[in-house]
Order: C-alpha cells, then sequence, then structure tokens
C-alpha cells in the first residue's frame, strides 16, 4: 500500500490559473496512482486565502466534480505564509507527505516525480530549487539574488533560490507545528526542524496567467520579515556601530584636545552639524530597528491565531465551521 501525498496550494485572486492547474495536477496524480507511487487517497488541496475573485467558486466546483481535489476557505485574506501554513497543518492528520506549490505554474509539475522517490528512500524534507532563473525579469532575478544573499549575511539561513515548492513527510510537519510563532517565515523554519533531507533542481517557468501577488513594496517587507523573524543580528549590528562611534568620538576628543592646545580653537561648524546630522540618523535607525523587534514581541505575547478556517471541503475528512443558526422565532415568544 503506497503513501498517501497532498498537494497544498495557495491561492490569492487565481480565477485565471485555477483550471489549468488543476487540469495539469489531475493528470499527474492520476499518473503517479497508476504508477503505484501515491495512495488512491491521495488528493489535491487548494487553500483559498481570502479572494475576491470566483477563486473559491472555482474551488468548490472542482470539489463537486472530483473528490480528488479539497478546498479550504480561510476566514479572510491573511497573506501567502498563512495560507501555506493552514494549508499543512490541516492536511498532516491524513497524509503521510504533502507537496506544497504556488498556484500560478512557475513550480515545474514535473519534479514532484523525484521529490517523491526521495522519500520513499528516506527524506523527510525535499526542496524544490530552481536551477534557473530565464524566466524572470532582471529585476526580478537581481532582486530576488540580493534578498537571498542579504538573509545569508543577516544571519537566517535559508535555501537559496528555494522558494515554496517542497516536500515535507508528516513526520516534518509534526515538527513545524511545534513552531509556534506568529511572524512565521516558513523558509526559514523548516530548515530548522532538521530530519534527512535533499534537494531537486527544476526551471522555473513563467506565471500561466494573472499578475503576481508579489510587487516590490510586499517583496521588501517580506525580506524585512524573514530577518526580523529569524535572526538578532541587525542588534548586533547595532552594538557594534556603537562601539565604533564611540572610538571614533574619542579620536576626535584627542584631536580637538590637541588643536585646542595648538591654539587653534574655532573649529569649523561643518563638522559639528555634520556629526549631528549623521549621529541622529544612526539613532533614529538603531531605534527603528530595536522597534521592529519590540514589535515582533508584542505580536508574539498576544499570541493571535494564525489563520481561521471557515470551510474545509474533502471527500472523507471535510467539516464546515459554520453551526445552523437558531431561528429568531423559536425564541421570541408570540405577541399577543
Ligand atoms: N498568495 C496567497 N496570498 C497572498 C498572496 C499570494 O495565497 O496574499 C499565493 C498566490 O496565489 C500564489 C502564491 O501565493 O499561489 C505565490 O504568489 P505569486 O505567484 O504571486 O508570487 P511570485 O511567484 O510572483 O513571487
Ligand atoms: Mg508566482
Amino acid at each position: 500500500m503506497s503513501d498517501i501525498l497532498y498537494f497544498v496550494i495557495p491561492c490569492y485572486n487565481e480565477e485565471e490559473v485555477l483550471p489549468e492547474t488543476s487540469k495539469r495536477l489531475a493528470v499527474k496524480m492520476r499518473q503517479l496512482m497508476e504508477a503505484g507511487k501515491i495512495s488512491e487517497k491521495s488528493r489535491v488541496c487548494f487553500v483559498n486565502d481570502g479572494s475576491k475573485d470566483k477563486t473559491w467558486q472555482i474551488i468548490q466546483d472542482l470539489h463537486a466534480q472530483n473528490p480528488l481535489f479539497s478546498g479550504i476557505c480561510l476566514s479572510r485574506n491573511r497573506g501567502h505564509q498563512n495560507a501555506l501554513l493552514a494549508g499543512l497543518l490541516t492536511v498532516r492528520e491524513f497524509a503521510d507527505m504533502v507537496i506544497s506549490m504556488d498556484a500560478d505554474l512557475q513550480d515545474d509539475i514535473e519534479a514532484c516525480d523525484q521529490m517523491i522517490d526521495k522519500y520513499y528512500e528516506g527524506c523527510d524534507i525535499v526542496y524544490g530549487v530552481r536551477s534557473a532563473r530565464k524566466t524572470d525579469t532582471f529585476f526580478k532575478r537581481t532582486t530576488a539574488e540580493g534578498f537571498y544573499s542579504l538573509m545569508r549575511h543577516m544571519g537566517a539561513n535559508t535555501v537559496s533560490n528555494h522558494a515554496d515548492y517542497r516536500l515535507m513527510s508528516k513526520r516534518a510537519l509534526e515538527g513545524l507545528s511545534q513552531f509556534k510563532e506568529v511572524n512565521l517565515f516558513l523558509r526559514g523554519i523548516v530548515p530548522m526542524i532538521g530530519y534527512p533531507s535533499d534537494v531537486v533542481y527544476y526551471e522555473r517557468a513563467e506565471r500561466f496567467a494573472g499578475e503576481s501577488k508579489y510587487p516590490l513594496k510586499k517583496m521588501i517587507s517580506f525580506a524585512l520579515e524573514g530577518i526580523t523573524s529569524l535572526s538578532t543580528k541587525p542588534l548586533q549590528i547595532i552594538t557594534d556601530m556603537g562601539g565604533i562611534i564611540f572610538l571614533i568620538s574619542i579620536v576626535i576628543l584627542i584631536y580637538s584636545m590637541v588643536r585646542h592646545a595648538m591654539g587653534a580653537t574655532v573649529v569649523g561648524w561643518t563638522f559639528l552639524a555634520v556629526s549631528v546630522w549623521a549621529i541622529g540618523g544612526l539613532i533614529l535607525l538603531s531605534l527603528g530597528i530595536i522597534g521592529e523587534y519590540i514589535g515582533k514581541i508584542y505580536l508574539e505575547t498576544k499570541d493571535r491565531p494564525r489563520y481561521l478556517i471557515a470551510q474545509f471541503l474533502d471527500a472523507d475528512h471535510g467539516f464546515d465551521t459554520k453551526k445552523p443558526r437558531e431561528r429568531r422565532e423559536d425564541k421570541i415568544p408570540d405577541s399577543p
């Protein structure tokens, strides 16, 4: 008996790509089932992350037509990482392995055969890594490369050129569920889980249709989120900077004393003005960085739920959180 595979696919306004994505996944799943690699109970689970278009309608239709498709509807838009987490943590109970993938077909579906082979060889986590970024624009490529090298320098370990296309075993997902942080950066947390892991290379295609849901502004905030939720290196840099500035001020003190002794008491105001601005700027920057961390602590202590599931469509395990409402007439006594 082969193991149960669940695909988890976060979708935010993906009505244009879903019909094609589901078609290709259905073909792939059939192929894998016929080859005896995965169980007949395997499913494709789409997570609707509060889309404003027909995404959820399409997922519901897919589920109605074919029990291969499952769907999770979140209560509202919670962002890519939380949508992914909601999917992973919901299906982990009934899946032996889970592959997470974007909805836009940028990740090569064919690479999942290799992932599954590696899973059977004993890997708990298999990372899909892009071998080339030919299809990305020059801008996307350079900013993404800058992002990974910045992450590395800031002490946040991530697998380079790996987005969220990966296979995880049940054991790895159990591990992931024990990371309770609200400030979630999956790419940095997954390597922390440990267990045997491996890498599969694939070429990243262009988005099948629709637009990227990650404009530059979101990408920068994603990078900052990654750094501040994984590493305290920026705080250390502030301390180092403070030390260096203190040393410089001693040098300046000695210099001005020497100048004073030589009788040159008037030191240009340019120097003073520049120092005031420079140091003021550095202090503000440092306060800002420290503030980022305090903000994170604030959010962590609140311990808010990371996502709320409104409905889970699944042939065997589905549920709906909406209870039938009590009818008002039952409660209000008849008026005379
Ligand atoms: N996504 C999501 N919630 C969001 C933004 C994006 O679930 O708030 C999903 C989106 O539907 C897609 C995946 O995250 O499946 C990656 O987004 P996208 O392809 O736009 O990012 P890019 O590949 O351009 O970095
Ligand atoms: Mg994409």
